[in-house]
């Protein structure tokens, strides 16, 4: 169901932002999460969701499986695979369809569906949640004949830092 809730109305961090903090804060949600649920978060499960979090950049399983490669002994491809579609099904990362790659969720553990912000310049992506657009989407959709499954929003464009000053600002 729909469920109107408050959201992060500037989803984008700042470019220079202490990053550790975010990495800490998604690795010790994820134990949680995986706690609560009775969900086992293995090393290699950690280490791949720690490498979805690399930065806020998207990243593709093979991107994952060559950082990987270059931290530990060689890891299988259907073994990262299965780390990340576990990591998806435990709510910890979301798959970006248009760019086949993978971000961390910011609140794993409430059920939300994400509009995702994609910049194209700097390649980062942020995630709302914002129960008006997804009512939107609902409605619109459903009056269109279509019978929508996940009303995910995958939107393009440029993030407040990547913006022209003059364009910044004035949303
Ligand atoms: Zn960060
Ligand atoms: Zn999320
Ligand atoms: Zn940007």
């Amino acid at each position: 169901m729909a469920r109107t809730r408050a959201h992060n109305p500037r989803p984008f961090k700042r470019e220079k932002h202490d990053h550790r903090r975010c990495v800490t804060t998604a690795l010790d949600r994820a134990a949680k999460v995986c706690a609560a649920k009775g969900a086992r978060l293995t090393a290699i499960r950690r280490q791949v969701l720690e490498l979805v979090w690399q930065s806020h950049r998207p990243a593709g399983a093979y991107d994952i499986l060559a950082a990987l490669g270059r931290k530990r002994d060689y890891v299988a491809p259907p073994t990262v695979y299965r780390a990340l579609e576990f990591l998806r099904a435990q709510g910890l990362v979301h798959r970006i369809e248009s760019l086949n790659a993978f971000v961390g969720c910011e609140r794993p553990g409430e059920p939300h569906c994400g509009q995702f912000l994609i910049c194209r310049a700097c390649g980062r992506a942020a995630e709302m949640a914002d129960g008006r657009i997804e009512a939107a989407v609902r409605r619109g959709l459903a009056e269109a004949g279509f019978a929508l499954e996940r009303p995910t929003v995958e939107a393009l464009g440029l993030c407040p830092d990547c913006q022209p000053p003059a364009e910044a600002g004035n949303a």
